[in-house]
Parts: C-alpha cells; sequence; structure tokens
C-alpha cells in the first residue's frame, strides 16, 4: 500500500496513480531514466558546463521577481578563487545558505565576470570519487528528491522474492534481486551500478522471451483448420493474373498454402517493402480459404485503404462466385444489417473493412482466415478480438517494415515470416537525391517539372512537437511557402495527425482523384494507398528520420512505369542519408539503420507495450537478449516452470500481438 509510506498523501498518491504507479511494487519498479555522474571539474573552461564545491564567503541574497521566480545569489570560495554564483527560482534554500555553508553546484562558467549560472546546488563537499545521481522521470509536481525518499521508503516495505530462477542468477554471477533494486536507485559506484542494470535488462528480455517461446509452443500445439485444396487450382488462378507473380511471392503463397492445409495454426507475417505486392499474396491466401470453405476477414486501418482492396478484390474475383463484401463507419445501418445477416448465414465469403468489423455484432459462420494489414496500426487487444471472431482461424499479418534476419528469429519467434525481396519487374527505383537547403531552387524547379508533366508530388515535413524551440519549418509554414511558389496554377493539401480522420481521408480522396497536385503532410500520409500519378517525394529535415522511415515514404511513389524521384532535404547527417541513393532495398536499408540508430526506430513492430522495455534495448543489448532467450526456453521446458510465478504471469500476459 502507498498510503504506508512517510509523508505520502492524498494529492501525491493521485498522482502517482495517474502515472500507473498504483502499489509498492510498481514504485520501487520505476526506475531512473538516466543516472547523472557528478565529479569535480579538474579546470574551470570557459562557456562550459562545471561541477565545483566550496565554502560560502556570505549569506545568499535573494531577489524577487515575480510569483515564484527569484534570482538567489551568492560568493563561493573554492579554494583558489572566489566565485560569483547565480541561480534562479531557489529562494526557498535562502534560510539554509549562510556564511560558511558547505555547498557543490553545477552550472555554465563564465571566466570574465568569475561567475557560474547554477542550474544545480547540493549541500556538502564533493568527494574524490564520483557521485551517481539517479534521474527519474518527470512526475508532475513531485520533485526528484521528493520521489527518491518515496522509493527509498518503499524499498524498505518490499520484500518480494527475484521472479528469475535461482540457476540464472548464479550462472551470471547476478547480485540479489533487494540489493539490485537499492543499487538501481542508488547507485554507490559505476560498477554496482552498472551490474544491477544488467540485472534489470536481462530480467526484462528473460521475460519477454519466455513469453514469446511459450506462445511459439502454444501456436505448434495448437489444433487450426485442415483444409483440403488443390495446388493447381490455386496455380490456374495465378496464371489468370493480369501480371506475373514474382518468385517471392510465389514462395509467400506457397507457405501460406501448406499452412491452411496442414492442421496446425498458421500465424504467418509477410514482409516486404512498401509496393513489393503483399497485397495479392493476402488475396490468395483468401482464396485458398475459400476453396477450403471457409470465411475470410481483412481489416485495413482506415477507409481509403479498405476501399482500395475491396474494389481491388471485386475485380480480382469477378469471374467467380466469391462473394466479397465491406464494412465500414460509413456502411449505412441498413446495408450493415444486411451483411451481418449473410455474414452469419455464410452468405459472404470474404468480408473487407475497418475497425468497424471489431463490432460485437459482427459475428461468422465459419470464419477461417483473418488479415491485418499494416499490422502495426492496431492495437493487441483490437486484432485479438477479431481473430475470437472464429474458432481457431488462422492468421495472416503484413508488414512493410522489413526487419534483419536474426532479429525477427528473436522478435517473432512466435510467427513464422515469409519475405518478398524483390519488386515486380518493370518497377524502377525511385531516383533519390539528398539536397541541401541552400540547393532549394533545385528541387523546386524539379517540382515544377512535374507538375507540368500533370504529375502529383507528396511534400513531407516531420512532426513538431510545440515545445521545441528549433528551426525545423513547422508544417503550416511549409503550407504558406509552398502555396506562395505553386498556389496560382496547382492545388495544395494538407494532412496532419491533429486532424479528425474523416478530415485526413477525404484530404487523401481528393489527392488519389487529383484534385490535389501537392499534398503537404507529416508522415500520417497511408503507407497503402496508390496514387500512380504521384512521382515525386520531397522530404524535409530528413535527418529526423529513420532511414527505414524515409524508405517507406518514398514508397509512395514510383507505383507505375514512370521515373519517379524522391528528394531529400537536409543540412545535417547527410552521410547516413546518402545510403538511400544506393539502395532500394527496405532489408538492406533497415540493417543500416539498426546499425545507425538501434531498436528505437522499429516502428511498425511489436511495439505494442511488448517491446517497450524500461532498461534493454533490443540492439544495444542484443547479447543479453540471446542469452535470456536461450535461458527462458530452458526454463519454460524444466519442472521448476510449472507452477511458479512466471507461469502465471506469462499467461496472464500471454496475449502479444
Ligand atoms: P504492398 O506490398 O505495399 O502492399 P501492393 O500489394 O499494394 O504492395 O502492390 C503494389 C502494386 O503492385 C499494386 O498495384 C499491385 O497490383 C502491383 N503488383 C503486385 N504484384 C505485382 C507483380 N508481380 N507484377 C506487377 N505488378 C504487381
Ligand atoms: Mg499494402
Amino acid at each position: 500500500m502507498l498510503e504506508n509510506i512517510k509523508g505520502l498523501g492524498p494529492k501525491t498518491l493521485k498522482i502517482l496513480n495517474n502515472h500507473n504507479i498504483n502499489n509498492i511494487s510498481d514504485l520501487v519498479n520505476f526506475y531512473p531514466f538516466k543516472y547523472n555522474i557528478i565529479s569535480r571539474s579538474k579546470e574551470l573552461i570557459d562557456g562550459e558546463v562545471i561541477t565545483i564545491d566550496g565554502v560560502l564567503e556570505s549569506n545568499a541574497n535573494v531577489f524577487y521577481f515575480k510569483k515564484y521566480k527569484d534570482r538567489m545569489t551568492f560568493k563561493l570560495n573554492i579554494g583558489y578563487k572566489i566565485l560569483n554564483v547565480s541561480i534562479f527560482n531557489r529562494g526557498y534554500l535562502k534560510s539554509k545558505l549562510l556564511a560558511g555553508t558547505n555547498v557543490y553546484i553545477i552550472g555554465k562558467y563564465d571566466q570574465k565576470k568569475e561567475s557560474v549560472t547554477a542550474t544545480d546546488i547540493y549541500f556538502g563537499m564533493l568527494s574524490d570519487y564520483p557521485i551517481i545521481e539517479p534521474i527519474y522521470h518527470n512526475i508532475n509536481g513531485i520533485s526528484n528528491k521528493q520521489l527518491k525518499t518515496f522509493i527509498n521508503d518503499a524499498l524498505t516495505l518490499y520484500h518480494e522474492n527475484q521472479l528469475l530462477p535461482e540457476w540464472v542468477i548464479d550462472k551470471y554471477h547476478f547480485p540479489d534481486y533487494q540489493v539490485v533494486l537499492k543499487n538501481i536507485h542508488n547507485p554507490s559506484n559505476e560498477q554496482i551500478l552498472k551490474q544491477a542494470i544488467n540485472y534489470i535488462k536481462y530480467e526484462e528480455l528473460f521475460l519477454f522471451t519466455l513469453k514469446i517461446n511459450y506462445l511459439k509452443q502454444e501456436k505448434d500445439k495448437m489444433p487450426g483448420l485442415k483444409r483440403v485444396v488443390d495446388y493447381e487450382k490455386i496455380e490456374t488462378f495465378v496464371d489468370k493474373l493480369p501480371f506475373v507473380l514474382t518468385p517471392d511471392q510465389m514462395a509467400c503463397i506457397k507457405d501460406i498454402y501448406n499452412d491452411l492445409t496442414k492442421p496446425t495454426r498458421m500465424n504467418r507475417l509477410v514482409q516486404g517493402d512498401v509496393g513489393s505486392g503483399k497485397t495479392i499474396v493476402s488475396f490468395i491466401a483468401m482464396y485458398i480459404n475459400y476453396l477450403g470453405g471457409y470465411q475470410s476477414t481483412l481489416m485495413a486501418p482506415t477507409e481509403i485503404l479498405a476501399r482500395q482492396h475491396y474494389q481491388n478484390l471485386v475485380n480480382l474475383f469477378k469471374d467467380t462466385n466469391i462473394k466479397v463484401s465491406i464494412l465500414t463507419g460509413k456502411t449505412t445501418a441498413k446495408e450493415k444489417k444486411q451483411i451481418i445477416k449473410e455474414l452469419e448465414n455464410g452468405n459472404i465469403d470474404i468480408i473487407i473493412g475497418t475497425h468497424a468489423l471489431l463490432s460485437s455484432n459482427i459475428k461468422f459462420a465459419n470464419l477461417g482466415l483473418v488479415i491485418t494489414d499494416e499490422q502495426h496500426r492496431f492495437g493487441v487487444n483490437q486484432r485479438s478480438i477479431l481473430k475470437n471472431k472464429g474458432t481457431t482461424p488462422d492468421i495472416l499479418y503484413m508488414s512493410a517494415t522489413p526487419i534483419p534476419r536474426t532479429y525477427a528469429l528473436t522478435l517473432y519467434g512466435d510467427m513464422d515470416v515469409s519475405n518478398i525481396h524483390t519488386m515486380p519487374s518493370g518497377r524502377k527505383p525511385v531516383i533519390t537525391h539528398v539536397k541541401q537547403n541552400k540547393d532549394i531552387k533545385e528541387v523546386l524547379e524539379a517540382m515544377l517539372g512535374e507538375l507540368k508533366k500533370g504529375h502529383q508530388i507528396y511534400v513531407v515535413v516531420p512532426m513538431i512537437l510545440e515545445q521545441e524551440d528549433s528551426d525545423y519549418t513547422s508544417i503550416n509554414e511549409m503550407y504558406d511557402n509552398m502555396q506562395k511558389a505553386f498556389g496560382k496554377y496547382y492545388n495544395l493539401g494538407l494532412l496532419h495527425g491533429k486532424m479528425k480522420n474523416q478530415e485526413k481521408e477525404d484530404i487523401m480522396q481528393k489527392f488519389k482523384n487529383n484534385e490535389v497536385q501537392i499534398l503537404v503532410s507529416t508522415t500520417v500520409i497511408e503507407v497503402g494507398v496508390d496514387v500512380y500519378n504521384a512521382t515525386m517525394i520531397v522530404i524535409f529535415n530528413s535527418e529526423r528520420f529513420g532511414l527505414s522511415t524515409i524508405h517507406q515514404l518514398r514508397g509512395r511513389v514510383g507505383r507505375n512505369a514512370l521515373d519517379s524521384y524522391c528528394y531529400l532535404i537536409s543540412d545535417k547527417e547527410t552521410e547516413r542519408l546518402h545510403v538511400l541513393e544506393t539502395t532500394n532495398d527496405g532489408f538492406k536499408i533497415s540493417e543500416e539503420d539498426f546499425k545507425l540508430r538501434g531498436s528505437g526506430d522499429l516502428f511498425g513492430l511489436r511495439q505494442s507495450g511488448d517491446m517497450v522495455f524500461k532498461m534493454a534495448d533490443i540492439k544495444r543489448d542484443f547479447n543479453i537478449l540471446m542469452h535470456a532467450k536461450e535461458d527462458s526456453l530452458e526454463y519454460l521446458n524444466s519442472s521448476e516452470y510449472k507452477g511458479s510465478k512466471l507461469e502465471k504471469i506469462v499467461f496472464e500476459n500471454r496475449q502479444l500481438d
């Protein structure tokens, strides 16, 4: 009970609860997000931040200039010099800052004025060893110091046992769990801290991989639907397509065919670049499922994408008896009623839709295949609602963010993965140029050239957080600039995350219809929407994006036989961006991204809580991950696991993507 902590009143309790800290365990597991290492500066360098200790020469003076705003000054004798120190909003310390008091300060040194503008002040002297100061994520209204006091009090009340099995502790010579917690919050030196952090990282990754290993075993045990389908029928169908499938597409179809005709349950991820042709693969999966006698559903993240799929499906199956329907937020009540009826009596074979499919009155006669397009756009719960509308349906996910194989094997250990590496033939790579802001005229001219040919253009700017006082062009400013340059002859559209869904869909539709020629947007532009006539994408401040993100963005052009262009505008980190000029292989690019930026940029992956670790980082801590994976598998298969607390935790959290 948090109430048992000294000085923790109802107001603080409420704040903590709002930050998901509801009990003692949550509190002790609220780890610092970084540690400041404080040690005495060896020399004072003009303009740099220094850390120095000394004795107050006189009592501190405070000047109050506004409610809760003040500036305090004092003279600090540091042994070989006297510094003029000023610090803001610490007036409340005045009574303690008397002549003769020992303090140490951190702040910027000004040599000419012999002064320091301090940001931090602490009582006491620095020792010859560095002090490690844990820094917690800001919790409104609770200071770092107060939080630390609460946590340390909580530590005395917390007697939970370690989760990790004893043999793991021995294997890695980990310290006792209680010691780890104490050291995470009160590290006395860097080595002890490192040990504690490694323990926590390992524990996080052990739990994660235990769950994946568990899910894999469950999946393999789970009986699925066994269909009897003649593969020749699939080949005949494929032969009639207006284009020849790539070998990778065929291999995916073969994988899926094998899954669907085997009695175990499919849980497969199809990875491939934007435009690599995942959709047709999923359509053929639905065809196999149909021939096997079951209904299919495909959920897309937006109305416009659902409609695109629907149209394509209707075309694809026009010479068959397959009945395809669509259900979105726009479907009228009357139509919906009819759809519900026909899904329940098995009349509809395939239903495409948006979140509307999740509604509880949508029931199926015999749902056999559930597909989610752009899987990362849905929450785990949403996906599981859909799955549960059938008895053991097979599952197919599609993702346009390929990840390197070694990581895929670990992170998606509970899924089978099929990759589409090659693009359909005839597809031209997007011609990519990295340019600086000073070359903007050249870029604008290139834009005009495309517009004159009757083509369309995407202009992308990074999302801007308001508190950032950076020089990044905000989306509105960019829109105004583009309006000035092209507004006289062309129509512009604006698209960003703050707009309502309907507004977003409307503007996207207008772009698709070529009522808008230049779409200025943040990265919210839809990954899967085909705008065949768009031939150029200009991405400003591209240093702000991961390579994979940019690669996905440029995949929005080049969906045709025309020459397409991507301009990356940036004055920084251009070295990294040049990779995109030379390769169009999403797998290679994501590998590069991993090398350069770590796992932080893995959007489109397991991001739904499961992959959010407090301390571990999939890339940086890859070695720990591999150990944890192996150990957790051994543990899962041992008798120790049965009835353990970990078994309970895994069972309660068994829902993973
Ligand atoms: P994504 O993998 O991004 O979902 P799509 O499935 O939307 O890509 O395919 C992009 C475009 O390429 C679509 O218009 C699709 O009809 C077309 N396409 C798919 N496979 C082939 C192929 N083998 N040959 C030619 N065009 C193809
Ligand atoms: Mg797609």
